[in-house]
């Protein structure tokens, strides 16, 4: 009887695999062969600030500086002197090619080479980069989602270089490219990309942070940062694995596969030590992240089997944001050398923990003469630092209860639906937690009447300013919140692992900018009034505190009560990406970035669209590939082996014999039935969808009916593999795919 080739593909993967060496790569080093110490070609890839001062005139290098931080335009002069040195360190190291590396709407970035090749008047061959050609590309834009905002008649779009974050040599197999990183902008001026709205948001966040710190009394102060510190989640899975699930190849996740019997209940992967192989992929990342100026702090194992981490120093937001880019870009390169397929999906694998990345974010005042530096969240030394400090959480938290829903919208995609409100990620409602000391404060300056304002100040003075200690211990218990505070900063930690950093953060940006603008107001006010700056900010924070109580939340996220709960208090609720993203085109979303300059209407409409279009693209290629799955392997596989049962059947009771196989040859003919009606629910609900009339009918419908008709498909596919012969199974099995 032949058996299926399922099971030899496997072996011949699991000989392969356990015969992987790790990879050895050639450490940076001096020429005597001296391991170059971290600091010694940290950022040796990079062009940026630290790097043009050295190598520019001094008045350019001043004109430039100035541009960038009031937001200037940058003058041709500057711009040809910067192109001139740029273009002479880029030739000293090899490069061949520049590009203008920007981050379109596809949640990727993307990048178009031209070489310095060029001819000077008398036809000989040089390389030439002019100042107009670092400022600005044209690239044919019409391939580029733009939600309606560029008809293809008029399909010009340009990209525009990013002088804040700096510039960087990619290596590659035989070629070095210079990235220049930019926004892309419609000929009209719309945001076609993931930066501009960050970088408008960061502006809007900055300005109104500087006009509360005026108010305060802080009247040096010039620009307040946003910070991030990105940290980021993945799964590793051996490249033989990977290319053998077609789930996995077109999907990013598993959308059929039994869990194994051991999981993650041992916890013995958490912070376990780091299998060799991974750790020389790590290494290789790090080594090549550290040349490009990316400041990776940490490494370590996550609690699923095969899954880790990595987080990085924070840094001002929009640096920050194009570095985690680079992070995933190189981490996918660098596992593949490795023989591994990096996995950045919210959930590849059913049943055990999914993979986020936590956002943290503060604030932080530059250009602030003696408060230069100083960090908007932490908790002071001073009255008055303690004073901001609360004036600030309040204003963060008056943000993010106003806006919670847009803030969902900013986390919603197809993958993140199978990640948050799962038992090991955040819930879709958005809530603040702060943790017990500093609960127990903010609620009694909520408490308002009885605490006079000279216990308020005695709170202020004694109990904040132990707190750093305090809450930084206790980060752990707030593994249920999507929005945490540890100790100096907020966790964001809903966003997925899959996302660009820009999105979350710029509706982040502009609901905190929001709450300032709202707080410096109230404070204005009650000084106008009449009274002390001191005492007016202490009357918000205790306003504020009382007002944001609705969506402070210490409890487990993961509890049906909290659902209850937070339904009670009015939260939003929003399970799917669909119902999610409604926020954007809500009135209240829009007005918002307006206000703020950071989006027109059209510019969040049509996130809006392509997200939207975005959600259902991914849904039916998930749809599709389920199905080819099912049909092509799963069902032959199934056939074959109920085949071999009745064979064997018949044999025994030809011979006269009892025949065993009669129990497993009639459950597995009952769950093949199951299999078969499921499979055919899959296909009605396709049917509604393409029926459907508009995107918006259709995606509800995916959501709705089509996630929970393929889930019913794999639960019985799943029961199909725990009963097939393991010799027939054509698809790697998770304990191979996570333990092997
Ligand atoms: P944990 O796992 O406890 O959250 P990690 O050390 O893994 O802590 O990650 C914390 C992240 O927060 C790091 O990327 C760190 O740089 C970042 N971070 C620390 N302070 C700030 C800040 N003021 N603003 C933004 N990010 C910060
Ligand atoms: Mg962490």
């Amino acid at each position: 009887m032949s058996t299926g080739v399922g099971n030899a593909q496997r072996l011949d993967a699991v000989r392969a695999i356990n015969a992987r060496m790790p990879r050895k790569i050639e450490l940076p080093a001096d020429e005597s062969g001296r391991p170059l110490k971290t600091s010694e070609y940290y950022g040796i890839n990079t062009f940026g600030l630290v790097r043009m001062k050295e190598k520019l005139p001094k008045d350019i290098f001043a004109r430039l500086t100035t541009a960038i931080h009031s937001g200037g335009k940058i003058d041709r002069e500057v711009a040809t002197a910067v192109a001139h040195s740029v273009k002479e360190w880029a030739l000293s190291q090899g490069v061949t090619h520049f590009c203008h590396w920007f981050q379109p709407l596809t949640g990727a970035t993307a990048e178009k080479h031209d070489a310095f090749l060029s001819f000077d008047d008398a036809g000989h061959v040089i390389e030439h980069f002019s100042g107009s050609q670092l400022i600005q590309s044209e690239p044919d834009a019409s391939s580029f989602p733009s939600g309606g905002m560029r008809t293809t008649f008029e399909a010009r779009g340009y990209t525009a270089w990013d002088p804040t974050s700096p510039m960087f040599i990619m290596e590659g197999v035989n070629t070095k490219t210079l990235c220049i990183p930019s926004v892309f902008i419609s000929y009209h001026g719309h945001s076609l990309d993931e930066k501009t709205g960050l970088l408008r948001s960061m502006e809007a966040l900055s300005k109104s942070a500087t006009e509360l710190l005026h108010t305060l009394g802080d009247k040096d102060v010039k620009r307040v940062v946003p910070t991030l510190g990105a940290e980021q989640e993945y799964f590793l899975v051996d490249r033989n694995w990977f290319s053998a699930r077609p789930d996995l190849v077109m999907t990013g996740r598993t959308l059929l596969g039994r869990g194994p019997s051991r999981g993650q209940q041992l916890e013995d992967h958490y912070f376990g030590s780091i299998p060799t192989r991974v750790l020389a992929f790590m290494s290789e990342v790090e080594t090549e992240l550290f040349k490009l100026g990316v400041p990776i702090k940490t490494r370590h194992n996550e609690v699923a089997p095969s899954q880790f981490e990595t987080a990085p120093i924070f840094e001002e937001a929009n640096v920050a944001t194009d570095h985690n880019q680079i992070v995933m870009e190189l981490m996918r390169k660098v596992a593949l050398r490795h023989n591994y397929q990096c996995l950045f999906h919210e959930k590849p694998f059913a049943g055990i923990n999914g993979s986020g990345k936590h956002c943290n974010f503060s604030m932080q005042i530059t250009g602030g003469g003696s408060l230069d530096g100083e960090n908007l969240l932490e908790p002071g030394k001073t009255p008055h630092q303690n004073l901001r400090f609360l004036v600030f959480l309040v204003a963060v938290m008056k943000g993010v209860y106003k806006h919670s829903a847009l803030l969902r919208a900013g986390i919603a995609t197809h993958g993140n639906d199978h990640r948050l409100g799962a038992n090991e990620a955040p819930p879709a409602i958005i809530s603040v937690f702060l943790g017990e000391e500093l609960t127990r404060i903010v609620s009694a300056l909520g408490a308002g009447k009885d605490v006079g304002e000279s216990a308020e100040r005695v709170m202020i003075h004694m109990g904040v300013s132990k707190l750093p200690e305090v809450a930084k211990d206790n980060t752990d218990r707030n593994r249920t919140s999507p929005f945490a505070f540890t100790g100096n900063k907020f966790e964001f930690r809903a966003v997925g692992s899959s996302a660009p950093t820009g999105f979350a953060m710029t509706f982040l940006h502009a609901a905190v900018a929001e709450g300032i603008l709202e707080v410096n107001a109230a404070i204005q006010a009650k000084v106008k009034a009449g009274k002390s700056v001191d005492a007016a900010a202490l009357e918000v924070i205790r306003e504020g505190s009382k007002e944001t109580e609705p969506v402070r939340f210490e409890g487990n996220g993961y509890s049906e009560d909290w659902q209850k709960e937070a339904a009670k208090r009015g939260l939003p609720n929003h399970r799917t990406s669909p119902d999610a993203m409604a926020a954007l085109k809500d009135r209240k979303s829009i007005e918002l970035f307006k206000r703020l300059g950071i989006f027109g209407e059209e510019e969040v409409m049509s996130r809006y669209h392509i997200r939207l279009e975005r959600y259902i693209k991914h849904l039916l290629i998930e749809v599709n590939s389920l199905r080819e799955m099912v049909d092509t392997l799963v069902l032959p596989a199934c056939f074959l082996y109920h085949r071999s049962l009745s064979e064997g059947a018949a044999a025994a009771k030809a011979a006269g014999v009892s025949a065993p196989q009669l129990h497993t040859l009639k459950l597995v003919g009952e769950w093949l039935g199951t299999v078969g009606e499921k499979r055919k629910d899959l296909d009605s609900v396709l049917t509604k969808v393409e029926k459907a009339g508009g995107e918006e009918a259709q995606a509800k419908i995916l959501a709705a009916e089509m996630v929970p008709a393929m889930l019913a498909l794999r639960e019985a596919c799943d029961e199909l593999e725990a009963l097939v012969g393991d010799e027939y199974w054509p698809l790697p099995k998770y304990r191979e795919m996570l333990f092997v």
